[in-house]
């Protein structure tokens, strides 16, 4: 099927990033010049340490390129400060980590609106858990809970928001594959529902068969950019 002609979310232009840790100048990015679409859900592949991490966090504006440009539609994000950045991060994108990062002594309900407390324009926390499919887990606290539910409250506090871009650092990299499938149908069905463009980090080369475009990494470059036109349902996938 044609789609209509895709829209760039994201676009990077040279970016480099170094990191000087005194001894050693660590080039976590290399030159990376690299578009994302709206609307898609992206994977990223790559070997540890091939600079993954690095791009995702300047996409989300917790890191800054060292030389290069940066922009989210038309907002430069290498032109913004730090508050600035935190604007944006606050108006536009969710975050999902490998660990949950979910406060301990709060239920379900009252992480998500942490988030929703502050948000312009937020789903209620109770309709954010329900896309999750954790209705009946509301009132729980994280200790209540298996990890892929946890990390499934952590995706409806990200989403609660209604951010544009969801962007994931191996969202699935603590799971085993059965719960790691459910947080992934959760992603997925965000992405198709609210077309959230997504973008996921992870080690597990399988999950490229869900995503609508594939980048791969290899020594702080893009290695390959193709476009999957057989994406399956992440049940079928094979860990
Ligand atoms: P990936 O996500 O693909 O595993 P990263 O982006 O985390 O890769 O890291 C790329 C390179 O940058 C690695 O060599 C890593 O050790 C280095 N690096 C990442 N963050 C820092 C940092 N804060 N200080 C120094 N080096 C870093």
């Amino acid at each position: 099927m044609e789609r209509a002609e895709p829209q760039a979310i994201f676009r990077m232009e040279g970016v480099t990033k170094v990191y000087d840790t005194g001894e050693v100048k660590v080039h976590a990015l290399a030159g990376v010049d690299m578009e994302l679409y709206a609307g898609e859900f992206t994977v990223l592949l790559g070997p540890s340490g091939s600079g993954k991490s690095t791009l995702l966090n300047i996409l989300g504006g917790l890191d800054q390129a060292t030389e290069g440009r940066v922009f989210f539609r038309d907002l430069e994000l290498t032109g913004l400060n730090d508050r600035g950045l935190t604007r944006y991060r606050r108006d536009h994108v969710g975050f999902v980590f490998q660990f949950y990062n979910l406060v301990p002594s709060l239920t379900a309900r009252e992480n998500v609106q942490l988030v929703t407390d502050v948000a312009p324009n937020p789903m209620p926390a109770a309709e954010a858990l329900g896309l999750v499919g954790l209705t009946h887990r509301i009132d729980h606290f994280p200790a209540e809970m298996s990890g892929g539910e946890q990390q499934r409250v952590a995706i409806a506090r990200a989403i609660a928001k209604r951010p544009e871009v969801l962007l994931c650092d191996e969202p699935t990299g603590a799971l085993d594959s059965k719960t790691g499938i459910r947080v992934l149908d959760a992603l997925r069905d965000i992405n198709d529902r609210f077309g959230t463009s997504t973008v996921v980090i992870t080690h597990n080369a399988a999950i490229q068969r869900m995503a609508h475009r594939v980048i791969t990494f290899q020594d702080g470059r893009i290695n390959e950019t193709w476009v999957n036109d057989t994406r399956v349902a992440p049940s079928e996938i094979e860990w």
